[in-house]
């Protein structure tokens, strides 16, 4: 049986309408650390002469349609910023229905929310949480 996913509809209480795959997320958690791709290399590779290599290997990482073949390497991520490995590797094999929520603009899940002084983030909607959304709107008005 083939999986087919037909995007939701998207409404005003919703962000990007964008199609969450892992390079996308990937960027997304990075992004929301406000991490640059040469700051998570300079994290995970102690020597600098091998940084670049790094980050080109990143920069494939986060480039739709390519994926991480060993889980180590999404793991040894999570040293440097909050993500969560699950997430990751279900947007890679799982059909788009039985994905968990994941925030289309700062890539949090329940198992990964973002945290602040106020606690952790809800959603608002199947595709945002309300850290996000009330930037956005915050943005637009
Ligand atoms: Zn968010
Ligand atoms: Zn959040």
């Amino acid at each position: 049986m083939l999986h087919v996913s037909i995007p939701a509809r998207r409404t005003g209480k919703s962000l990007a309408a964008r199609i969450m795959t892992p390079a996308n997320y990937l960027r997304l958690r990075r992004k929301a650390s406000g991490l640059t791709l040469e700051q998570v290399a300079e994290r995970l590779m102690p020597r600098a002469g091998f940084r670049p290599m790094v980050v080109a290997f990143l920069r494939i990482l986060e480039t739709d349609g390519c994926t991480a073949r060993h889980r180590d390497h999404i793991e040894r991520l999570t040293s440097v910023f909050p993500l969560d490995p699950d997430v990751y590797f279900q947007l890679v094999t799982d059909p788009a229905n039985s994905l968990p929520s994941i925030c289309s603009g700062c890539g949090c899940s329940a198992y990964d929310p973002c945290t602040a002084a106020g606690g952790t983030c809800r959603f608002v909607a199947p595709d945002a949480c309300d850290r996000c959304l009330t930037n956005a709107n915050r943005r637009a008005a």
